[in-house]
């Protein structure tokens, strides 16, 4: 098999499991008891905060809130943050190109009243810092823009974008799912007021995320019951998720700086040979700001579907992107929002690499997608003419 979707998500490393183990059946106490083993996995958790805390470069450890996964971090910071400042204002601004975890929460703000101007992107998916300022108004209470692309990769100007915001009233969030792990990230020098994040991106487990909040940036929960995690997540913490997605996180992020170059070019080997291959292929997303395993392409006269189930057959793991949405041809709201067509869009293609994967299976994977397409395109090509010539049988 050769795994290519890692942005979908990620195996948990052996290092992970060996850290969580313990707190599955040895120190399994709620960390909400006052006895010795509920202790052991209150300290779990301090200890996995502050190790967040550490690794995106926050002041401290009570910044950082652990919830269900990178929706539920979204949904706090989205929601929550909007909620709680309705009184300065109720305008709050997005990009075409988030994640439904957002895009969906700033509907639900829309239903309930709010102002949400969605900025555009250009044909790369990048926001433009210049656009932000001037969408920015005095009511604006939020701004949420991603960090990285989960279809096309693209990273944003972060650090730009969160200086446009700092001289205003609204609070900067950025969803890193897809950019912890891959890209350093320094909230508290960059000026972010928020940022989420899920483990499973990361080679972490799944069901466990987090949302870092600045100190004195409190939204309201969206979620009620036992008040854990200061009242902004209730309900009895998974100690072991916790402890596996700070393992796994410590592992990313140290030395990640030493990886970058490698991984970079491992990505641009695959994407090079798949356009030597199949020269009617286009890159999608930002041709160098773009998270260093991610290659995305759209492939004429195809459904990537049908591409998607022959590489499987050949032991290739990809995606086409995210899910279809309706009102854009059938295409991804990612693609639409950068310009790319229906015809074009439908053959989507997302390939995501470990930085570990060695040359020898890229290489092999290459050489099965452009089989794979070349075969796609011959069976289309048969059939269309079996069509034509039909039709005009028909017609006769
Ligand atoms: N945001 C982005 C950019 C993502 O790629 C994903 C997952 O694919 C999410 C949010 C949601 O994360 P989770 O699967 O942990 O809910």
């Amino acid at each position: 098999m050769i795994y290519l979707d890692n942005a979908a998500t990620t195996p948990v490393r052996p290092e992970v499991i060996e850290a969580m183990l313990p707190y599955f059946n040895q120190f399994y106490g709620n960390p909400s008891n006052l006895y010795s083993l509920a202790l052991r996995s209150r300290r779990a958790l301090d200890e996995a905060r502050a190790t967040v805390a550490k690794a995106i470069g926050a002041r401290g450890p009570e910044e950082i809130v652990f919830t269900g996964c990178g929706t539920e971090a979204d949904n706090l910071a989205v929601l929550g943050l909007a909620r709680a400042r309705q009184n300065l204002g109720r305008h709050i601004i997005t990009s075409t190109i988030e994640h439904h975890a957002v895009l969906y929460a700033c509907e639900e703000l829309r239903r309930e009243g709010f102002q949400v101007t969605k900025l555009a992107v250009d044909r790369y998916g990048l926001v433009d810092p210049q656009e932000l300022a001037a969408a920015l108004r005095p009511d604006t209470i939020l701004v949420s823009i991603m960090a990285a692309n989960n279809e096309v990769g693209t990273i944003q100007p972060l650090r730009q974008l969160a200086q446009v915001v700092a001289g205003h009233q609204a609070y900067f969030h950025t969803d890193a799912v897809q950019a912890t792990g891959a890209i350093p990230l320094k909230v508290e020098e960059w000026g972010i007021d928020a940022l989420s994040l899920s483990a499973h991106k990361f080679y972490g487990p799944k069901g466990v995320g987090a949302l870092y909040l600045r100190q004195g940036v409190k939204p309201w929960s969206v979620n009620y019951g036992g008040g854990q995690e200061r009242g902004l997540r209730s309900g009895t913490e998974n100690v072991p998720g916790i402890v596996g997605l700070a393992k796994a996180l410590e592992l990313a992020t140290q030395g990640l700086e030493e990886r970058l170059e490698p991984w970079r070019a491992k990505r641009d080997f695959l994407k090079e040979k798949l356009l030597a291959a199949l020269p009617e292929a286009q890159l999608t997303g930002h041709p160098q700001e773009r998270l260093p395993g991610s290659v995305s392409l759209v492939i004429p006269r195809l459904e990537g579907e049908s591409l998607l189930i022959l590489l499987d057959r050949q032991g290739i793991c990809a995606s086409g992107g995210a899910a279809c949405s309706a009102g854009h041809g059938g295409i991804s709201h990612v693609l639409a929002a950068m310009g790319v067509g229906p015809e074009l869009g439908r053959g989507s293609l997302r390939l995501t690499l470990a930085p570990d994967i060695e040359y020898e299976l890229l290489e092999e994977a290459a050489e099965k997608i452009a089989a794979a397409v070349q075969k796609l395109w011959k069976v289309n090509a048969i059939s269309a003419r079996s069509h034509r010539s039909g039709r005009r049988r028909g017609e006769r």
